[in-house]
């Protein structure tokens, strides 16, 4: 058996339960397998092995009281996984389906796409199974204030870094933040995503969307292809979805859908993004209202935005959103290209589908990780106690972005399988890890 099967047998039988978690170490080191036949150092310093165990999780109780007085559990989750670049960086998802798998999940897809973005940060990610949907704000500020209670011990500026994810966003990072700051007295750049009253960076609320146009615009540049004219269709309604629509729209294209969790809305003009922001920003709603803004549109319960034709597909919702049968739907509809403003958004069957189709398919850890750079970002601002302006975040994120574009595709032509993004994003993100490694000891 060759050293990634063993590694990944042993994966699965050491997680028991952990799908999500099972689904991204396999697709990462099997495209690893050829800088692992090219470097037998690896298996023998063990790399692998540690590479897919967390340097440390933590779990812990999260007790709050709900308006009614009744006393709410929620579990809390760190998982601190590699740190061999930089402190650890990830996000906090607050989303009732969140279990250790998730986590787990997430906070190895970050170690890559952390270290695709050239700055010093290593991979963590954390989060609750609390639902911040219906509540009030005082009922999420009490559990924020919960949450980091237990959480502070473990972060701080040089340590972990945590941001938002599914389900926090600046209201949540603000009562965190406060809380942080209350119990140990540091005025730190402990979390990322802040309000700019209190050490935000400009453009961070935008970078993961923008960053997501801006690698597909420079990826169909190198083919020969503009942005200019084209449909697109977009999955999710949240931060990511709403700012890549934003920007994908500057550039000319004509995005026709967003989703939320009820269902999708197709709008054959364009969509109108000042009435999304107003519903999903402004209101915290559902989509479904969406049709008192513009009647003209479609509004559908359920599941179905990749039905929808459409030149280019950004799925930017959720992990498992997008399968095989979708993407075949896509590839018959005449879709060219589909980069990933959510994680492991689409299936490995959907992957299949992209490769063997020649569709110009760009992962999540490439496709997305504007967002955690920007977070990078905001902290060197922190830490130089200065604030740069909007166009000078949004150029410095363009710039990192069209670098990330060249290390994967130059990665897959150095590995024999050119345009295979998946295999050059997953190489290029673990060639400086695994040096970080190499030289850092058995650790
Ligand atoms: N949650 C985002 C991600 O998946 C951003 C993380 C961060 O800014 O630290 O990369």
């Amino acid at each position: 058996m060759s050293y990634v099967s063993e590694v990944l047998q042993e994966v699965v039988r050491r997680n028991p339960g952990e799908a999500e978690f099972h689904q991204a170490a396999k697709e990462v080191l099997d495209s690893l397998q050829l800088a692992i036949d090219a470097n037998p150092i690896y298996q023998k310093q063990g790399l692998l092995e540690r590479l897919v165990e967390p340097e440390r999780q933590i779990m812990f109780r999260v007790p709050w009281v709900d308006d009614e007085g009744k006393v709410r559990v929620n579990r809390g989750f760190r998982v601190q996984f590699n740190s061999a670049i930089g402190p650890y960086k990830g996000g906090l998802r607050l989303h009732p389906s969140v279990n250790l798998g998730i986590i787990k999940f997430l906070g190895f897809e970050q170690v890559f796409k952390n270290s695709l973005t050239g700055l010093p940060i290593g991979g963590g990610k954390g989060g609750s199974d609390f639902d911040p949907k219906g509540k009030s704000d005082r009922e999420v500020m009490a559990f924020c204030q919960s949450f980091m209670t237990e959480l502070y011990k473990y972060i701080g500026a040089d340590v972990d870094v945590p941001a938002g994810d599914i389900g926090v966003g600046a209201r949540e990072i603000g009562f965190l933040y406060g809380q942080y700051k209350r119990i140990t007295g540091l005025y730190e750049g402990v979390l990322t995503g802040k309000g700019l009253t209190y050490g935000g960076s400009l453009a961070r609320t935008q970078a993961t969307g923008y960053g997501l146009i801006y690698m597909m615009e420079a990826m169909l540049a190198a083919k020969g292809i503009g942005l200019a004219g084209k449909t697109v269709v977009i999955s999710g309604a949240g931060n990511v979805a709403i700012y890549a629509a934003e920007k994908a729209m500057a550039l000319g294209a004509k995005v026709v859908s967003l989703s939320d969790s009820t269902g999708w809305v197709y709008d054959a003009e364009g969509i109108d993004l000042a009435a999304v922001k107003e519903i999903k920003e402004v209101r915290r709603g559902r989509l479904s209202e969406y049709k008192s803004y513009r009647p003209q549109a479609e509004y559908h319960d359920g599941k179905g935005v990749w039905s929808i034709p459409c030149d280019i597909a950004l799925p930017c919702a959720t992990q498992n959103e997008l399968d095989g049968e979708d993407a075949k739907l896509l590839v018959k509809n005449g879709c060219i290209a589909v980069g990933e403003g959510a994680n492991m958004p689409s299936t490995p069957e959907a992957v299949d589908v992209f490769l063997a189709n020649k569709i110009y398919y760009v992962p999540g850890k490439a496709a997305n990780a504007g967002g955690v750079a920007t977070s990078a970002l905001e902290m060197s601002q922190n830490s130089m106690r200065l604030s740069w302006t909007f166009e000078e975040v949004d150029a410095r994120l363009k710039g990192i972005m069209v670098n990330i574009y060249h290390q994967i595709s130059a990665a897959a032509e150095k590995y024999g399988v050119p345009d295979n993004f998946v295999a050059g994003a997953n190489l290029a993100g673990f060639e400086k890890v695994a040096d970080a490694m190499l030289a850092q000891g058995i650790v």
